[in-house]
């Protein structure tokens, strides 16, 4: 069998959307799978469609993810350009071949007339006018140099089939096939000129791309066979839907690769999710890391089904492979974020290292992605703390007086502790409850509120063993103030 030969053909029309880095990753596992190449190639013909800084996300989105390319506009290869803008009278040439072999010809048609067909016959496209003048005719248009596109002349009374390896045998009539474009009035190639004639050129032996293409599948086939090429083989893989039903978009929550990676989703997490969007290996095992996924990856395993973009699996998943990191892993993962939200300086990132690397293990099971850090750690830093439910300061069923005494004892019973370990802290704790006889809940939550600031946080001794003996001290202080000042009730 020769070399397999994948690529991703994106257009840079925006930034890399999920879809897209869903049929970028099936299309490199492929690849790999089968030692073969994975090639980029930009598909940026429609200038007036091409957003500005899509290639470079396209670009980032896939390094991050690990989807690396053997051949692309950046490093090349033996096929340059991957660019489609470059490769202009490439199309050209071909287009004119085809013309010269009697398989496309020249339509001279107005942009009024096909607006007219169009209204007058609904969808039925163009009436092969064009394809039946007489050579009179045409040399006296040409002669006029009256302004052309290229069309191929579809051969009627005819079918076409190919076999999508997904989806099986897919077989269309050829007079429902429009004579379409190849090559437009201002000397730009249509997507499926360009696309065949560089998935040609390039030899590729495999197209893996998504369901939305299918409808133009049998219009490369006949392509394909006016070039008198072999077609390479094609597999559509089916699109992503929202839980709510519907294609998954805008509207139901992020879709852009890059949202993802700015909230801190782990690349690992994220391209393991993602590959179980239409493909699974059996009906049970979830964990797969890429050096896993290019070994079990298989066309004949991808569901015909559409398959459904859940965002609390997406949450889930990131949170295990959270987990999976070491806390020294964790802590250059985080550092990033804590930057940004002003926790650490800059210029001296390393500087509340040791007591980072004491947190960690104390947030590590609850943060669902990076960008999350912020709401696990903000208490832990004496410039962010604040007590923002003062009212939670006093438990149910108790005064304001039984929650002053709760704090005053428990600055004297820590005050007293020799050994600040977690251990010494949970059972001068336990003690003090047994003494001062409320329930220990209710003996908590006043204290939990006073050092971190709110009802919820990680367990409250080894919490106050991380934020050390004299940080707890004066943040029962400023709550004993709050309490007596009029600000609770
Ligand atoms: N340029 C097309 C896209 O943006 C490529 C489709 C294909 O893979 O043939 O998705």
């Amino acid at each position: 069998m020769d070399r397999v030969r994948t690529r991703f053909a994106p257009s840079p029309t925006g930034f890399l959307h999920i879809g897209g880095m869903r049929t970028a990753l099936f299309s490199f596992l492929f690849a790999r799978n089968n030692n073969g190449d994975f090639i980029l190639r930009i598909e940026d013909t429609d200038r007036s469609r091409i957003v500005e800084g899509a290639l470079d996300d396209i670009m980032d989105s896939l390094r991050w993810a690990g989807i690396i390319w053997d051949e692309g506009p950046d490093i090349g290869g033996p096929y340059s350009p991957y660019m489609q803008s470059e490769r202009k009278t490439i199309y050209q040439e071909h287009a004119q071949q085809l013309v010269e072999s009697g398989k496309a010809y020249r339509c001279y048609c107005t942009p009024e007339r096909l607006k007219q067909l169009r209204t007058e016959h609904g969808r039925q496209g163009y009436d092969r006018y064009c394809r039946n003048l007489s050579d009179d005719e045409k040399q006296s248009r040409d002669e006029a140099r009256d302004t052309h596109v290229i069309r191929l002349k579809i051969p009627l009374n005819d079918e076409t089939a190919f076999r999508d390896e997904i989806r099986g045998e897919i077989v269309t009539k050829n007079e429902d096939i429009d004579d379409f474009v190849l090559l437009k009035s201002d000397g730009f190639p249509t997507y499926h000129l360009a696309n065949v004639v560089d998935d040609h050129l390039m030899q590729i032996n495999y197209v893996i791309r998504g369901d939305e293409w299918i409808s133009s599948t049998p219009k490369h086939v006949l392509l394909y066979n006016a070039f008198e090429w072999t077609h390479p083989k094609f597999a559509h893989v089916p699109v992503i839907l929202a839980k709510e039903g519907g294609k998954l978009s805008k509207r139901h929550g992020a879709t852009m690769v890059r949202e993802f990676i700015n909230r801190g989703y782990l690349s690992d997490a994220f391209i393991n999710f993602i590959a179980l969007l239409g493909w699974s290996l059996d009906d049970k095992s979830e964990f797969f890391e890429m050096h896993e996924l290019i070994k079990h990856f298989d066309l004949n395993k991808v569901n015909k089904a559409s398959s459904v973009f859940s965002y609390e699996k997406l949450d889930w998943f990131n949170g295990m492979y959270i987990r999976k990191k070491s806390i020294e892993q964790l802590y250059e993962l985080i550092l990033p974020y804590l930057i940004k939200g002003g926790f650490i300086a800059k210029e001296d990132p390393d500087q509340d290292k040791d007591y980072i690397l004491e947190i960690i293990p104390l947030i590590q099971e609850r943060l669902k992605y990076l960008g999350d850090i912020e709401n696990h750690v903000w208490f832990f830093f004496d410039k962010h703390f604040e007590v923002r439910q003062t009212d939670a300061l006093i438990p149910k069923k108790l005064s304001k007086n039984d929650a002053v005494r709760i704090l005053e004892e428990t600055a004297r019973a820590i005050e007293g502790l020799k050994v600040f370990s977690e251990e010494d802290i949970e059972n001068c704790l336990r003690g003090l409850v047994e003494s001062i006889g409320f329930k220990a809940g209710q003996v908590f939550m006043t204290i939990r509120v006073a050092i971190t600031g709110s009802s919820v946080s990680p367990g409250l001794f080894e919490t106050i063993r991380v934020l050390g003996k004299n940080r707890v001290q004066s943040r029962i202080n400023h709550a004993l103030s709050l309490l007596k000042s009029e600000q609770t009730s």
